[in-house]
């Protein structure tokens, strides 16, 4: 069998990237291990970039019965000091939240209704590069490709199998998460992040879903005060701090067993493809070093990948150059951002002064609220030619 692209995974990264190259007019093939329904485990926020780039792919929210838009989000500082910060009103939604099992289908179907073949339980075995073909052993047989895409996630099978993988590598970061119903009135409607001083610079947080539902976890960076091992027994002590159990309110339950995964944040310093294989997603690393965020990335290494695999066709070894470019170009310098921004929040201080700093004012709650929620104001400032006047006047998606 042979097909122009082969993406292997189905997730945000390898439905976007599909969907680019289609609408380019190339023959694409995506494949996933896993069955109809997968539940990625995830926070499943979605920032104001992610949601601009759902949008280009034609996404319809309503299509997702757990989409909840979020207006305020709420930050405690370790101190206890709390800030409610506005996003902006009446231009679009800057942030939003949605079941990533539900998230994810959508876009299954949605590529398929631009074209593209999807086909799951399809796992990817093995791979080989050679100069003029990739040629991949799936679980169903054997194919050959012009180029094959790593969408596969943060362990990314293909770029073990071909030998790019970075040896003893587990993420930057490392996250928890479990879905909790019957929650307080404030839990199911505003997004909650509380900077715990023992997590520092990782956090806590509580995400709204409709039908009185959040979705709740916290992530630490590796070589902090917590060891990876010690995040299970760290749990039910922060679900019993008296803040947290305010907040969740008497009627909290769990409706799922608590997940844990880890979360790639190193796209600098990360190979993003060699030869006729490409990376995009967790599978390049490109979650945010500071937030932990990988939707939007995973959407927009997908975007980038498919546009240079379409105009390297006339000349096959460009795809990875052109693909590096673009990487350097929009996300190195918001990876470099969020990595100066988190030495600040390493510390009791310099969280509490962050948080206060940044609700001094109308004008910088709602800004502070961007800077979370936006990836664009952030690394804006590392690149003066993205200097626009109206860079924080962007409005958000879904108008
Ligand atoms: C606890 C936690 C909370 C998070 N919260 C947020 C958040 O709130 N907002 C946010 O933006 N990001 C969040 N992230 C990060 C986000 O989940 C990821 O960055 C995002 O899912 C990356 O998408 P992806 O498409 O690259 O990879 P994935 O979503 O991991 O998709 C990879 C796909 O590859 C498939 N696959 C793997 N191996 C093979 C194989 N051999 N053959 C075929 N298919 C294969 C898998 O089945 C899967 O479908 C969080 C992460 C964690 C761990």
């Amino acid at each position: 069998m042979r097909t122009e692209v082969l993406v292997v995974g189905a997730g945000p990264a390898g439905i976007a990237t599909a969907i680019h190259l289609r609408r380019a007019g190339r023959e694409v093939l995506v494949v996933d291990k896993a069955a109809p329904g997968r539940d990625k485990i995830c926070g499943d926020g979605l920032t104001a970039s992610a949601l601009r780039e759902l949008e280009l792919l034609g996404l319809d929210p309503t299509d997702i019965p757990s989409w909840q838009p979020v207006h305020d989000v709420v930050v405690r500082s370790p101190l206890g000091h709390r800030c409610r910060f506005p996003l902006p009103r009446g231009s679009g939604t800057y942030a939003a939240i949605a079941r990533r099992a539900e998230l994810d289908a959508a876009l299954v179907q949605r590529a398929r209704a631009e074209g593209v073949e999807v086909t799951q339980n399809t796992a990817m075995l093995s791979a080989v590069l050679g100069r003029k073909t990739a040629t991949v052993e799936l679980d169903s047989g054997r194919l050959d490709a012009d180029y094959v895409v790593g969408a596969d996630g943060m362990w990314s099978p293909l770029r073990r199998a071909l030998g790019h993988a970075r040896t003893g590598y587990r993420g930057e970061w490392h996250a928890f998460r479990q879905y909790f119903t019957g929650v307080s009135e404030a839990a199911a409607t505003e997004l909650f992040i509380s900077f715990e001083a023992d997590l520092l610079p990782g956090y806590f947080w509580s995400f709204p879903l409709p039908g009185g539902g959040a979705n709740v976890g916290f992530g630490i960076q590796r070589g902090h005060k917590h060891r990876i091992q010690e995040m299970g027994a760290l749990w039910p002590d922060l679900l019993a701090r008296p803040h947290i159990r305010e907040l969740l309110g008497p009627g909290a339950t769990p409706e799922t067993p608590h997940r844990a995964w880890p979360i790639p944040a190193a796209i600098d310093q990360t190979l993003s493809g060699r030869g006729r294989a490409l990376y995009v997603g967790d599978a390049a690393a490109a979650c945010d070093p500071m937030t932990g965020e990988g939707i939007g990335q995973a959407l927009v290494t997908g975007r980038m990948a498919a546009n240079a695999i379409t105009a390297a066709f006339e000349d096959p070894p460009q795809a990875q150059w052109r693909y590096r470019e673009s990487i350097e170009a929009e996300l190195v310098p918001d990876h470099r951002m969020s990595a100066l921004l988190i030495r600040a929040l390493q510390h009791r201080k310099g969280v509490r002064v962050a948080v206060r700093v940044a609700g001094a004012t109308n004008w910088t709650r709602t800004n502070f609220a961007r800077w979370l929620f936006e990836d664009e104001p952030r690394g804006v400032l590392l690149t003066p030619r993205r200097w626009h006047r109206d860079f924080l006047g962007r409005p958000g998606a879904y108008r």
